[in-house]
């Protein structure tokens, strides 16, 4: 884009702002993790908070107002220790204004843009106060078609000054480090100040401001950037909040401020395929969708390739004394939902596989043992490893710009094929682009019928020009589907869900607030959940489904829900998956179990530390049914040759959806091959003259195994 002339740089020179009642962190005791649901939607926004003997304690930042709010609500607010109040200043080594003349973050763009060709600074529109929205491009100036977009923004909320300082060295890492052929093939973006004015005001007038400078008309100031894009916009009070003086005001319309204006100009001109949202603080990765709790995005295998899952996380925290080891990663409302948030925009409104990420879970001060918060130390060393932290899923991200279904996380967690999410008692569906719409879908129940439906994908369900996903399939009583067209089938091999009938679970009680039948499982404990053992001889592609819900949080991980299997009749056990966060609504989870094929004693456990925990439609599922299969047997094994006077004959039959076994016999039961093809073949070449073993003439019997069906013929040799 063209530069703008330097005038329109020039800031207006501000008059004397009004003296607004500080802000200040303060300590509120809250009862459990539902105590943090009622803050929100008193308007305020947890930014942290720790279990004590004394119970949950929650950090958020309040007037003297919002701390009369506060008590009114019968919460008493006792002031961080040691918390800075007022100006910050602009004396830092590390923080620089936005204003500050030669070293603030502009005058450094500047300055790097002019010395450095490979960096080009534009803005993008300006603030309420005139200040320029920067952009940075890191490589060529121009924007082309073969280079996918990819952008890094820092500071939508003003005292989250790490966000920036990681989006300006992420900025130098790219324009001195970055490897040539990575520049060449993506055009990155960095936006290290989206709130100029709150930043600004954040060193000269109240460290803790959050939103930006709207002058509400009320004698209150600011706009909540982060719940003012307009997808969702409003969708409820938890999320964000229509009280003008609240820390997540919502603004008077959606996209009411110039911040916002600006965001969404630049995705309209350049679309990313992936971009992140750099927040502070908690250690989290966070992703669509965060508007409703339970609600899941279409491209989840692609988010979770990246941001990886609580079992195999993609960003870890080497700050010392973190109270979490890694970052981390889930849907938005894991941590509460949020409505007008910038990721469920970018997703919705440009098919961005968007980010946000809360830079590191802070740590604690020396004297006081409380966290740094938002207030993280002046020191470069420290905020090298919060870059360095976060350096690898930075590119991970512009990796799998490229083609976000191939994308590799940084745990090296591969690319998600289309899949089956869920058989019961929902199907849900993740099916590559480009297929039809409607899609067919046919359902198979546990005393035969074949279902079919015809399926169109709702807006929700419609995800990049990548995944679909469908939710809105509910077949009381499937037990095995195929969607037509695809290949892509699944069956439950077991399910149970606390029903009568379901015998040798141990542990936990039920409950009647179930997502299917008449109960589910629940426990407020520290209490295990066993199942009985389940054969899964001659099976394959296995997973485990789950439906859940859970009320947590992600500032109280120690409190969670492990998932464990056994392939020897729970002799031994393996963690496949750890929960962890809110999620008060039912969702299900699917866990790929490869180690447990064919195996006679699976079993499943679910061991709840200290979590709120529900579950149900719990099962052992595969990728490969038969229950779709042609009933009758019918003769389709052919033979290239019979009898065989040459050193090869070809078997061939029609595709199945499993894996085929093939062998052959002799009359007297003898084995002389017997192979496991890959699922979709049709045809197996026998070489009867393979290393020193010629086969003899004589009769043979050659076996396929498809599907469930047994296929049989008889094979003559006479050379
Ligand atoms: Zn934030």
């Amino acid at each position: 884009m063209a530069r703008r002339a330097a005038g329109l740089l020039a800031l207006a020179l501000l008059g004397a702002l009004p003296l607004a009642a500080q802000l200040r962190p303060v300590v509120v005791r809250v009862s459990g993790p539902a105590g943090l649901d009622s803050l929100a939607r008193l308007g305020f926004e947890v930014a942290g908070a720790r279990r004590t003997a004394a119970g949950l304690e929650a950090i958020v930042v309040a007037s003297p107002d919002a701390e009369r709010r506060l008590a009114a609500a019968g919460l008493a607010a006792l002031p961080v220790p040691g918390a800075p109040v007022g100006a910050a200043g602009d004396s830092f080594s590390v923080y620089r204004s936005f204003d500050k003349p030669l070293t603030g973050i502009r005058a450094t763009l500047e300055t790097w843009a002019a010395a450095d060709t490979l960096l080009h600074l534009d803005s993008i529109g300006a603030s309420w106060q005139g200040r320029p929205i920067l952009a940075v491009k890191i490589g060529a100036a121009a924007d082309a078609a073969n280079r996918p977009n990819v952008l890094f923004m820092g500071t939508h909320h003003a005292r989250e000054w790490v966000s920036t300082a990681m989006a300006m060295r992420l900025i130098r890492w790219l324009a001195d480090s970055a490897p040539a052929g990575l520049l060449a093939t993506r055009d990155v973006w960095v936006i290290p100040v989206e709130n100029p004015d709150g930043y600004q005001y954040t060193f000269t007038n109240d460290r803790f401001w959050r939103k930006n400078r709207r002058d509400n008309g009320d004698g209150t100031f600011g706009v909540d950037l982060n719940r003012n894009y307009p997808e969702f916009w409003g969708y409820d009070n938890a999320g964000s909040s229509g009280t003008t003086a609240n820390e997540t005001y919502r603004g008077p319309a959606p996209a009411s401020e110039p911040e916002t204006q600006a965001i969404m100009a630049f995705h309209a001109a350049h679309p990313p395929i992936a971009s992140v949202s750099y927040h502070t603080y908690s250690g989290l990765v966070l992703y669509p969708y965060g508007f409703r709790e339970g609600a899941l995005a279409p491209d989840l295998p692609i988010y979770r390739a990246l941001g990886g899952t609580d079992f195999l996380p993609a960003v870890r925290d080497s700050v010392p004394d973190t109270f979490h080891a890694y970052y981390h990663p889930g849907p938005g409302w894991n941590l509460y939902t949020t409505n007008g948030e910038y990721t469920d925009w970018a997703y919705r409104a440009h098919r961005t596989i968007a980010f946000t990420t809360e830079l590191t879970s802070g740590c604690c001060t020396p004297d006081s043992n409380f966290y740094y918060g938002f207030v993280f130390p002046d020191d470069s060393g420290l905020v090298d490893r919060v870059f360095h932290d976060n350096l690898p899923f930075a590119l991970a991200v512009i990796a799998a710009a490229g083609d976000p279904t191939q994308a590799t996380g940084p745990t090296g967690a591969g690319p998600t094929p289309p899949r089956v999410e869920s058989i019961w008692p929902e199907a849900w569906v993740n099916l590559p682009a480009g297929g039809p719409i409607p899609f067919s879908l046919s359902v198979r129940g546990p005393t035969g019928g074949i279902l079919q439906r015809s399926l169109q994908t709702d807006s929700l369900s419609r995800g990049t020009a990548r995944a679909w996903w469908r939710s809105d399939v509910s077949l009381d009583q499937a037990r095995a589907l195929r969607v037509e067209g695809t290949g892509l089938a699944g069956e439950l091999i077991s399910v149970a869900g606390a029903e009568d009938a379901d015998l040798g679970w141990t542990g936990w009680t039920r409950t009647g607030d179930a997502v299917a039948g008449s109960y589910a499982w629940t426990t407020v404990m520290s209490d295990t959940l066993t199942s009985p053992v389940v054969n899964l001889v001659g099976r394959t592609r296995l997973w485990l489904q789950f439906w859940t819900k859970h009320v947590g949080s992600t500032f109280t991980p120690e409190q969670h829900g492990l998932v464990q299997v056994s392939a020897d009749s729970g002799a031994t056990w393996s963690t496949v998956a750890d929960m962890e966060g809110n999620g008060p609504a039912w969702y299900p989870v699917r866990v790929d179990l490869p180690t447990l094929a064919g195996t006679r004693g699976a079993r499943v456990r679910f061991i709840s530390v200290g979590f709120t925990w529900w579950l149900d439609a719990v099962g052992f599922a595969s990728d490969s049914t038969a229950a779709f299969a042609a009933l009758p047997p019918v003769a389709a094994l052919e033979l290239s040759e019979n009898p065989v006077h040459g050193s090869q004959v070809v078997f061939s039959w029609p595709a199945g959806t499993g894996a085929p076994l093939i062998g052959v016999y002799t009359f007297g039961g003898d084995r002389l091959i017997s192979a496991v093809l890959t699922p979709g073949s049709t045809e197996y070449a026998w070489d009867l003259t393979t290393g020193s073993r010629r086969v003899p003439n004589g009769a043979y019997i050659v076996v396929l195994q498809l599907d469930g069906r047994v296929l049989r013929r008889r094979l003559f040799v006479t050379r």
